[in-house]
Order: structure tokens, then sequence, then C-alpha cells
């Protein structure tokens, strides 16, 4: 690389170039390749629209797709820096939450690699998703400040407007080049207010919620627990969906195509209901371009596919009728409009678009007015055509199909876990690089001592470097011997980090009694959790008070730790996922859609300690039972429970005295010297007396399932044969197979 070798001689007589020069000149190097790279073309596009795209830091991930990171690396190392100190520079832009929206951005990845010609639409937020601070073992907000020169996003020339009752809001667009695996390129687009104020947030991330014109694209999910936060979201959604269809229909004119062939030129895939409004906007504009209304419904319906990830009843967008009256006066007739062709199609309650409350329901649109709506794994899409969307089910089976989720192997091996890639190179070739299922032949090893004891070696290695980083981050020394235990996701009641943390209360008093494992233990942690989930946030003062006490244990600490990770995001997930030996997938059975980061984890060689939910089960049956642990009722149960409305958490409690002393120990006097009160005693008595998602129905064979796996660590012969067999069988789970399978039953793109 010419340009590398040039800047290496200047700076070699002037000195030495900082990290940040570094990083510069590889940016400026990937974008001139980029600008170079011609877009994927296609007589039919993908549009794939989603409010959250979570791209995490994009110089490694561009410098693989463009050929040029093993150059890079050497041109990094002569200036004497390593790839992590220049991939440091960069700030990771903030513009998702968690899973939806990494799946967001490994499918541009993928969609890229593959050739498809798709693009990705979304919103330009400020300050994303707040940024986490601990502070008194709490969970602090503050504006997550991403935006920053250089960008890997250009500012486009755009006349679009989005018009509401009282404004109309100019639109400012910004693209970003998604570079394919040694291939073309596609495009996201993401739109901001041109009116937009930074200014008006104070004090943490508090700004006044009715300045739309100044706040509508500063943050990804503001606060909705009171009306003006609502509203605000209708606001957001109805922008980015409006800019996007704009866009989507202006393409199509200067392509030339006409518009009631809409469907054979353009496919719109919906990413959750939060963009759900896409179909009503885009009814709304046929008709303003002469279309009949049933005509233009007719056309929408064969351009736009669903895709669910939740059956949390809570997580199933409905709005008021009279928020969309206040927000978008211009849909409120056709909403009516489809109600009505809705009730003829069938007259359950239960498929109304306009329900009994008044209330809208967003993926009801989605279902009656798409050609499509998937599940993202097995268990996931027979759970929404056996309960929760039965009647939708009955009423178009042809539309319901499943798209198990993957994951960019780009991302989740070849750049954060370079030595393990490099090792599988030298054991299988070079094949995997293009087709994951290749990894299969690394089974042919598993009775080669030589080559279990080099994958050992490189999760040492990872687990060192991950020792090293999480002391210059947050000053916690961690015992790189131990066992890492990980659970790293959003806070959630449903994904049940309150389990994890009762079975390290169980621990610690073990070894307060004098029973000290056999190897110490570090409990890993990460997780946000939304600023107005209050019982989210009294589970990680819980979690910070028990890392605190123990810390500050001299009995304890040799043997057991907890390192709860600030501000978790894609950046820190790179890191921590390669280190860990063992991924914590314990969700209430039939309540996790899918899961992603159960994949990462299994393709980095750790093993699953998990429940029969989402992508989890179909681990399980890929890697074989025998390779991971799997606990806890069966979704079938699960879902019995709430239909009988049987289970009951006291019962446990007073039933099971090793239940009763760990729950107890919450507000006993180790937490509460430490710990606030009423944040301890709150989070108690929602256990004790609600329990919606049973943490304590699993808790019992958890606390055996996880006592038996950690004795089986120190048979490091057999552990390391299950991390083969892991690694080996997580092909399946690559995001360009997922892809793949969209395309050929959804998207249909040649
Ligand atoms: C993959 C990923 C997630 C999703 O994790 P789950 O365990 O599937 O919930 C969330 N956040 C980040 C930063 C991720 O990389």
């Amino acid at each position: 690389m010419e340009e590398f070798l040039k800047y290496t001689k200047q700076k070699a007589v002037k000195g030495k170039a900082s990290a940040q020069d570094i990083y510069r000149i590889l940016v400026k190097e990937c974008k001139k390749r980029m600008e170079k790279t011609p877009y994927v073309e296609g007589d039919k596009k993908l549009y794939y629209i989603s409010a959250e795209f979570l791209l995490g830091k994009m110089l490694s991930s561009n410098l693989i797709n463009l050929g040029i990171y093993d150059e890079a690396v050497a041109f990094v190392e002569k200036m004497g820096y390593t790839m992590a100190e220049i991939q440091d520079v960069e700030k990771e832009p903030s513009l998702g939450n968690g899973g939806l929206g990494r799946l967001a951005a490994c499918f541009l990845d993928s969609i890229a690699s593959l050739n498809l010609c798709g693009d990705g639409i979304g919103l330009f937020y400020h300050f994303g998703l707040f940024e986490q601070k601990f502070v008194n073992h709490k969970q602090m907000e503050l504006p997550n400040v991403w935006i920053e020169e250089p960008s890997w996003f250009t500012k486009k020339d755009t006349d679009i407007q989005v018009s509401f009752p009282h404004m109309t809001l100019k639109a400012v667009q910004y693209d970003m080049d998604v570079i394919g695996y040694h291939g073309k390129k596609n495009t996201l687009h993401l739109f901001d207010v041109e009116s937009v104020d930074e200014s008006i947030v104070k004090d943490g991330i508090s700004f006044d919620k009715t300045a739309i014109d100044k706040n509508l694209t500063l943050f990804l999910y503001p606060d909705d627990s009171d009306d003006d936060g609502r509203l605000l979201r209708i606001y957001q959604q109805y922008f980015m969906v409006s800019c996007g269809a704009q866009m989507i229909l202006a393409d199509c004119k200067k392509k030339g195509y006409p518009l009631d062939k809409l469907y054979e030129h353009v496919v719109i895939q919906i990413n959750d209901t939060h963009p759900t409004m896409v179909i009503l906007e885009l009814i709304r504009l046929l008709r303003e371009e002469g279309m009949s209304l049933k005509k233009a419904c007719a056309i929408v319906e064969k351009s736009c596919a669903y895709t669910n990830h939740t059956i949390l009843a809570e997580a199933l967008e409905t709005w008021p009728m009279a928020y969309l009256k206040t927000v978008v006066p211009q849909l409120v007739e056709i909403i009516e409009a489809l109600d009505l062709a809705a009730a003829q199609r069938s007259d359950l309650p239960s498929l109304a678009i306009i329900g009994e409350d008044e209330r809208v329901h967003m993926a009801h649109i989605d279902i009656h007015f798409g050609k499509s709506i998937n599940g993202v794994a097995k268990l996931h899409t027979e759970i929404l055509k056996e309960s929760e969307l039965h009647d939708f089910y009955n009423l178009y089976p042809e539309k319901f199909n499943n798209k198990t989720n993957g994951i960019t192997f780009r991302r989740w091996l070849y750049s954060c876990n370079p030595q393990l890639t490099h090792q599988i190179e030298k054991w299988i070739g070079k094949d995997f690089y293009e087709d994951a299922s290749k990894l299969t032949e690394l089974s042919k090893l598993k009775n080669d001592e030589e080559a279990l004891q080099t994958l050992l070696d490189i999760k040492q290695i990872k687990k060192q470097e991950w020792v090293e980083h999480i002391y210059r981050k947050q000053g916690i020394v961690i015992n790189p011997d131990s066992i890492f235990d990980t659970q790293v996701k959003r806070l959630h009641e449903y994904k049940r980090q309150q389990m994890n943390a009762l079975y390290i209360i169980y621990k610690y008093l073990k070894v307060k009694a004098g029973e000290k494992p056999v190897r110490p233990i570090t409990f890993i942690f990460g997780a946000k959790a939304a600023p107005a989930y209050t019982i989210a946030k009294d589970i990680i003062h819980v979690l910070l008070c028990l890392q605190d006490i123990i810390a500050n244990d001299e009995e304890v600490s040799p043997y057991l730790q907890i390192c709860f990770i600030e501000n978790y995001n894609v950046s820190e997930a790179e890191k921590v996922i390669p280190a860990s030996d063992i991924s914590e997938q314990i969700s209430l059975a039939s309540k996790e859609a899918s899961g992603t980061g159960n994949m990462k984890f299994m393709l980095n060689g750790a093993l699953t300690l998990g429940t029969r939910d989402g992508a989890n089960v179909e681990i399980a049956q890929l890697a074989g039972e025998e390779n991971c642990t799997m606990f806890g009722k069966s979704s079938d149960e699960v879902i019995e429970h709430y239909a009988k409305q049987d289970y009951c958490s006291k019962d446990f409690y007073e039933q099971d005295e090793l239940i009763h002393t760990l729950v107890d120990f919450l507000i006993g006097e180790e937490m509460t010297s430490i710990g606030d009160e009423t944040s301890l005693s709150r989070f108690y008595h929602e256990l004790l007396n609600k329990d919606w998602f049973m943490t304590l129905l699993d808790l019992r064979e958890y606390i055996d399932v996880k006592e038996h796996m950690l004795e089986a660590y120190e048979d490091r012969h057999a552990w390391s044969v299950k991390m083969l067999e892991n690694i080996a069988h997580s092909g399946f789970f690559s995001s360009d197979r997922t892809i793949e399978d969209y395309n050929r039953e959804i998207w249909k793109l040649s």
C-alpha cells in the first residue's frame, strides 16, 4: 500500500506519529477505496428499515471487507502500535440498543457481501442511546457523544420534508457506504432534522420533550413513561418512515419504474414495529400520485414484509388513536380504511387493527398489509404460530415463516479474534472465509491433542488481553486464571440476570462457610437498563453491591469476583466474548425470541449454559446436547403456567430453605450496609410477590447444573473438545446464511 509507505517515511523523519494520526490515515485510505467501489445494482432493491443500527466501530470491518486488513496491520505495527490501539481512537456510533439493532448491522454487512442490492434506512440520532456510568452502585445516564471527524457518514443533498400539523421539518440525509466482503457496496441512509438543537439537553439526558423541531433526532428511545415522551416516539417513527418512503418512491421514478409495479422493483423489510407506519405512508403517497386506495393497498401489501422480534405483550406496540390524530392526522383516514378492510377478511376481535380500547395495533397492520411475517428462531416462530398470533396464522398461513438470526463472522470472528481465525485457517484452509459451513471440518481435530491445547492457549491469550483492557478501562484487577462466566446483554427481567445474582449469593455463602471452589470464578456482567425501567435498575444495583461486598471480603475475594462492564456496547462485546469460558443464556423459556449473543459466544468457543429458549435450542441441536448445558422448564410448561396463572414465587420461597436464604440476603445486613434500602427492598418484594419471569422456578436446577459445569471445567481436555465442537458447528449462525434465506423466500432479488 504505497500511501502507507509514503507516510511511514515522512513520519520516520519527523518522529513518532500519534494513534490519532494513524487512525486518520487509515480512514482516509478506506474512504478513497470505498468511493471507487461500484454500487451493487439490480432491477429490484431491498430497503431494510429499522429504528436501530448498532454498527460498532467501522475501521476493522471496512479494512477486512476491502481486503487490506493484513496490510493495514503491518503498517500499524511498523509505526509501533497494535491494531487494537488504533481501533480505540474511533468512537462507536450510538445508533442502537441491543440485539435488534445489532442484527440490522450484521444484515447490512451480509447483504453487501452476498452482492445483493439492498440499503438501510433509519435515523441519525445525535446522542443515540445514553452512555452508562456507575455512581454509588447505580446506573447514571449521560448523552452519548459519538459524532466526530473523520466520520464514515457523508452529508447528502436532499429536499425531503416531512409535514406535521403545525410544522414542516426539513430533512438532512447522512449516507454511509456499506462495503461487501471483497465486493461492491450498498448504502445506509440515516435521516436527521435540520432544526435539531443539541443545546436543549440539560442535566444528564433530560430535555424539553415538546420541542419536537429541536429534539426529534437527539435520542434513541427517549423515555416514554409520560404522554410527551410517547408522542415524541410517534414523531420520530413518522419522520423516519416518511423520509424513507419519499426516498424509495423518488428512486423508482428516477429509474423509470411504473409505481403500479412497485413490488417488482422494491421490497421493504420492516424490522419490528417501529417502522410500521411506512405501510401507511406509502399508501398515502401513492394516493397523492393519483392511485385509488384499494390499488395502493394491494401494491404496498406485495412490497412490504415484517419481522417480529418479541412475544412480550408489553413490547408489542399499540398507539392510542388520539395520539395518532395529534401527530399524523393525514394517516388516520388510511388506518380506518385498513381497519375496515381487515374486518372484512376476518371479524375476530383479536385481529382488529383498531382495538376496542381505541388503540392501534401496529403489528396487526404489518401482518394484514404485508406479504410476509417472520419470527427469528425456530421456537419463536412456532410460538407465534401456535399461540401468540394463532388467529393470524389461521387466516394467513402462507405469510408465516422462520428466519433464524445470524451474526456476521467478519466482525464476530475475523476482526475480534484474529488469533483463532489464523489458527482455523492453518487447520482447514481459507474456504471458511466465504463459506462458514466449512467450519465443520474442525471436528476432525477432536482427537488431536496438540490442536486442542492450541485452542485452550488462544482462549488464555484472549483472557489476558481482556484482563489488561478492563484494568485500563475500569481499574479492576481480574485473575486471568479464573473461569470467566459471562452474561452480557440488555438488562431485562426476562433475561434473568437476577437468577445469576442469586447464584452468586449462593456461592458467596458457601465460601463463607468454608467451601472454596477448586478454581476462582469471575462473574462478568454488562448491561444497560432502560432509564425508566425501575426494576431493571434495581437489579443493576444488586449486582454492583454484590461486586463491592465480594471485592472487600478478604475471605471470598480470592475465589470469587464480579466485574460489571460499564457502558456495555459492541466494542466491549468484541473484547469480552472471545475471552469467555461460559455463555450465560438463561432467559425464561418462550421469552427470548432468538438471541444473537449466544451465537457470538459459540463461535468463539464458549460453552452455553442456557434454557431451551430462542436460538439456544438450535445451538444445542447443532453443537450436540453433550457440548452444552441446558436446563429449566420448557417453553410449553412456562406457557401453561401463564395460562393457568398458577406460578407463585412465594411458594418456592417458603418451601425451599435454600431459596429462602438467598432471597433474604437481598435485604440482609451486608447489602443494606452499602446499598439503597428502597431499591433493595423493592426488588425483594417484586421477587416474592410477583416474579413475572419466574426466576425462582428454575433457580434450583440452575444452581445444580452450574455447579456441574464449573466442575467439568477442570477436565481441560474434555472441555476443549466441547469448545471445538461448538466452533465447528456454528457455521449455521452466519448472517450470510440468514440473508440467503431471506432472499430466497421473501425478497427474491436477482
Ligand atoms: C449481540 C449484542 C447484543 C444482543 O445480545 P443478546 O444476548 O442476544 O441479547 C446486545 N448488545 C450488544 C452490544 C451486542 O453486540
